[in-house]
């Protein structure tokens, strides 16, 4: 039941010798998506000693460089390690010519199937993926060119019965059954079940999101409001606020109060500027707003914990 977030690059624009560019892996209970896909990716990858096979979803942000440069050397590296499962790519709609062009020049030893999923022009979240214990919506930011965050969330889980009434009140099969679907039970001499009573949700579903690149806007907070942990690109301090309006990018401060106004349990910063060797300004001005902030350390893994009841 692990759910976990590494970060692998956070570097904006350009490589830096302390960073590396966007890229970044979450793990739900074995699955593994690739988010961005900065150059060195794959480099990272075998750093954390994550199986280039075992990512069967890639989502890509938006198509500039910094979050897209390591693809075709990822995908070429999967072909010559054999890779033969399908592969699902998602990202915007442009990505599918610079995709198709690869795969004519460089595509001879590729013999896994590659799906493009394109997201085209939206106005708040489209679900893009529904699989069997969780949902991916894609959501538009606000950049330079067409961006895309991601939210990843597990589905309710199923209701368990309260192994103490099913004895007491002698639950048959079909009660239960019922009764775990969240439907009331009614008995032949008039008794009613209701479901509140018999049974209890036993885990939180978690929750992350993914924002980069972007600058603040009013709806994004509701979007995301409540995840459990969410990364937010964070590329300047307060005193460049006035390049990341003009950059369509975030200071650290307006990230953490997106994070607060969200609702959020957990926010890490990241996509820095190279301007900023040390990060402890920006994490000190994100902290004045948000206090459950920290840095998206590189190669860091990150635990959103399952909450039993
Ligand atoms: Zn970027
Ligand atoms: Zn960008």
């Amino acid at each position: 039941m692990e759910f976990t977030y590494t970060p692998l690059g956070t570097a904006s624009a350009t490589p830096s010798v302390y960073r590396y560019p966007s890229a970044h892996v979450l793990n739900i209970r074995g699955r593994l998506f690739l988010i961005d896909c900065g150059e060195a990716c794959q480099i990272r990858l075998r750093r954390m000693g994550i199986s280039f096979l075992k990512i069967d979803h890639i989502l890509i942000s938006h198509l500039h460089g910094d979050h897209l440069f390591g693809l075709f050397g990822l995908l070429s590296s999967m072909a010559m390690v054999g890779r033969t499962s399908l592969l699902n790519l998602y990202g915007p709609e442009r990505l599918r010519k610079t995709l198709d062009f690869f795969l004519e020049e460089y595509g001879e030893g590729v013999k896994f199937q590659i799906e493009f999923h394109p997201l085209g022009a939206m106005q708040g979240p489209q679900t893009i993926l529904s699989a069997r214990n969780l949902d991916i919506q894609a959501f538009p930011l606000r950049h330079r060119i067409p961006t895309y965050g991601f939210l990843f969330r597990e589905h309710e889980p199923e209701l368990n019965l309260r192994k103490d009434l099913v004895e007491k009140y002698q639950l048959g099969i079909s009660e239960m059954a019922r009764l775990k679907r969240g439907d009331r039970v009614i008995r032949e001499d008039g008794q009613c079940l209701e479901p509140e009573q018999f049974t209890y949700r036993p885990w939180e579903p978690r929750s992350f999101a993914y924002c980069s690149d972007t600058s603040v806007f009013a709806e994004l907070p509701k979007w995301i409001q409540g995840v459990d942990l969410l990364y937010h690109e964070a590329t300047f301090a307060d005193s460049e606020v006035e390049c990341a309006r003009t950059t369509f990018h975030s200071t650290a401060r307006q990230a953490a109060i997106c994070a607060r106004t969200a609702g959020v349990k957990r926010l890490l910063i990241g996509h820095f500027s190279a301007r900023y060797p040390d990060l402890s300004k920006l994490l000190s001005e994100a902290r004045s707003e948000f206090e459950a902030v920290d840095i998206a350390t590189e190669l860091t893994t990150f635990e959103v914990p399952l909450k039993k009841y």
